[in-house]
């Protein structure tokens, strides 16, 4: 496995690398869900380059870009174990040297829920992606349903831009008790860790009234936020259409059930399909 810093290192590394080349990025401080992200990868591509790249231009100015959990030494361990053979871990000043000012703004698909709570936080994502894209030039590139507007927005990205990149989305890995895994689940204390399925059964319920012909978002939506409870506060939970974020108050499968609550200082986001029945 090598590990490069600067995309230099990394054309010169790929130089006739096997193909496809299949690219995971990831922000580090990997679990189950970057590892089922890279298995896959590793399982139908010829080569696996993975980026360890903590964005700062996704966070907003109060965010948690400076406590974000960093575990690089821990992370190449992982990676070497699950056959990866590129590492990109930039530093902040090789993807943002003084001067740099292009960005990629993926329009109304990031303006609404995580877009309107995070100003500039998914024309950040797009920016970092289409760096990445442009620099390893992979045939596939994969990404988690866990942040499933970060997907809709790159898949606009993608397709406006021409990038000729096959996007391939994997299921939301998650505890047992239904906690979507995330770096940031290392914020929470106990108490709140076991509050935190509250978001997840919210979600089913509202799948589950779809399934049992319940077409109306918002009386879906209701029966989710009765599994919300203390300590736990609704930011959102809506059904949208999965390609554009709007919402759908007619649902019409497959459509996605999304959600938001802090816990404390924490926000969780999850969703859930709706998928069509036959
Ligand atoms: P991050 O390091 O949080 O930026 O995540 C890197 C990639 O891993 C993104 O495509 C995420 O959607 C994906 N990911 C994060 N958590 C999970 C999870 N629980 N299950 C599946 N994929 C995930």
């Amino acid at each position: 496995m090598r590990v490069v810093r600067i995309p230099a290192e990394v054309r010169a590394a790929l130089t006739g690398v096997s193909r496809p080349l299949g690219l995971v990025p990831t922000m580090g401080a990997l679990h189950a869900g970057h590892l089922a992200l890279i298995r896959r990868a590793r399982d139908e591509s010829a080569a696996v380059a993975v980026s360890v790249f903590v964005n700062p231009l996704q966070f907003g100015p109060n965010e948690d870009f400076e406590r974000y959990p960093r575990a690089f030494d821990d992370d190449m361990v992982q990676l070497r174990d699950a056959g990866v053979d590129l590492v990109y871990a930039p530093d902040v000043t090789t993807m943002y040297p003084p001067g740099f000012a292009t960005a990629v703004d993926p329009g109304p698909v990031g303006e609404r829920y995580e877009g309107a709570l995070r100003p500039g936080h998914f024309r950040g994502v797009a920016t970092v992606c289409t760096k990445l894209f442009a620099t390893i030039a992979p045939d596939r590139t994969y990404f988690g349903a866990k942040d499933a507007q970060q997907v809709a927005v790159l898949r606009r990205v993608v397709t406006d831009l021409d990038l000729g990149i096959e996007l391939i989305v994997l299921p939301t890995v998650r505890e047992s008790d239904g906690l979507a895994l995330s770096s940031r689940n290392a914020y929470l204390d106990a108490e709140q860790r076991a509050a935190a399925p509250a978001l997840h059964r919210a979600l089913d319920a509202i799948v589950t009234a779809v399934r049992n012909g319940e077409r109306n978002a918002q009386r879906a939506v209701e029966r989710g936020r009765a599994e919300l409870q203390t300590p736990m506060r609704e930011v959102y939970l809506d059904v949208v259409d999965p390609r554009t974020f709007v919402p759908e108050p007619e649902i019409h499968a497959p459509a996605l059930a999304i959600g938001s609550a802090w816990l404390g200082t924490t926000r969780l986001i999850d969703n859930e399909p709706i998928e069509a029945t036959s």
